[in-house]
């Protein structure tokens, strides 16, 4: 069996664009993937396409040689771009060689740990967090930031915080897991005082609470931050990425995404890294269909899996599946059909063409200053 050809489909599912890669042989049998890294999706699609004269013509079951040829071959290593290009593809790899060996992937991962995959989803407010829990969900995620407002005034912060998430775990009750994201917006001194301002309600975990570029500021919240559980890793890319987070043991839970970090094969193996540390995985998770089926068969094989994230605000996450996936009571059923075990409807890809996005600069600060995001 030889790969022929490697598509690339741009999507609008409304918050963002998806972008998918078909991997197809010369026997009728394609995989999917997906590298959806919003903001720059052009940029991961023109990297998909500088990857497929190293796996043209090659045989889509020799996975890690091809992530070999992928990752070293391109002489420039690491990064969003080249990870979420090498990702997409790796996922595709997968979905075939599941499909040749007529089996799921989790399956050629050394088969299922669980019996279903808890899942997490997003509530900004107290409604949608009622919403989320009566639909099922056993856990949500909000921000560290004021609803509508863009960002908490950088001195106001931590009270703020406290008074969200204490209405929210009134609003939930005690069983309801809640996890905050601070999306790496704050200085060390002021991430501390939001973490010991929700101490009380104890969250699930608290999420990048620093920007992802420099770890000694991670390892200050770490030391002052006390018992809350912190994760980050959204934005770390292969296992390089997380090597020296992982040894300074700077989080408790790491977020690799499968758009990003390598795909199916790299977060095995940063999975097993964070194991040695007896660190958990939480999968980071908002984009499309075929990262998500990705994410799920990872999270069946590795025994140090915490709670995956899911967007279920995006329709079109379930219409453009032929097959949609299934949550069930806030866990996903582990998909049982060969290799990833979803397929894309390509109509309706086509029905959805990408659109730019509009929110550029909407986190400005009150005095026109930028932002993070
Ligand atoms: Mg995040």
């Amino acid at each position: 069996m030889k790969i022929v050809d490697c598509k690339t489909f741009l999507m609008n599912g409304v918050n963002r664009n998806w972008l998918f890669v078909k991997v197809v042989t010369d026997q009728d049998v394609y995989g999917w993937g997906e590298g959806t890294l919003e903001l720059h999706e052009h940029a991961v699609e023109a990297a998909v396409k500088a990857m497929v004269p190293r796996i043209i013509g090659r045989d889509p079951t020799q996975i890690e040689k091809l992530w070999q040829a992928m990752y070293r071959h391109g002489f420039w290593r690491g990064g969003p771009v080249i990870g979420s290009a090498i990702s997409a593809i790796d996922q595709a790899l997968w979905d075939i060689t599941g499909k040749v060996y007529g089996q799921p992937v989790y399956k050629l991962l050394g088969g299922a740990v669980r019996e279903r995959v808890r899942a997490y989803t997003h509530a900004s407010d107290l409604r949608g967090a009622r919403e989320k829990v009566d639909e099922g969900f056993t856990a949500f995620k909000t921000g560290g930031w004021e609803v509508g407002k863009g960002s908490f005034r950088e001195e106001d912060g931590p009270e703020a915080l406290h008074e969200k998430i204490g209405a929210m775990r009134k609003e939930v009750g005690p069983e309801v897991d809640i996890m905050i994201d601070n999306h790496g917006r704050d200085r060390a001194s002021i991430a501390i005082r939001k973490i010991q301002a929700i101490h009380e309600f104890g969250v699930l975990f608290f999420e990048e609470p620093t920007p992802p570029d420099n770890l000694d500021a991670l390892a200050q919240v770490r030391a002052a931050g006390g018992p809350t559980d912190l994760a980050t890793g959204e934005r770390l890319y292969f296992r390089w990425g997380f090597k020296e987070l992982l040894q300074r043991r700077l989080v408790d839970v790491i977020q690799p995404d499968i758009c990003h970090g390598g795909g199916i094969s790299e977060l095995r193996r940063i999975a097993s890294h964070a194991e040695m540390e007896y660190i958990k995985v939480a999968p980071h998770n908002p984009n499309g269909p075929v990262a998500c089926a990705a994410s799920l068969h990872l999270c069946a094989a590795i025994p140090n899996f915490h709670i995956l994230e899911t967007a279920r605000d995006m329709p079109w996450h379930d219409k453009v599946q032929k097959v949609p996936l299934k949550i069930k009571d806030g866990y996903f059923e582990l998909p049982t059909a060969p290799g990833l075990g979803i397929d894309l409807d390509e109509a309706v890809i086509k029905s959805r063409p990408f659109k730019p996005h509009a929110y550029s600069g909407s986190w400005d600060e009150r005095d026109g200053s930028v932002a993070d995001v």
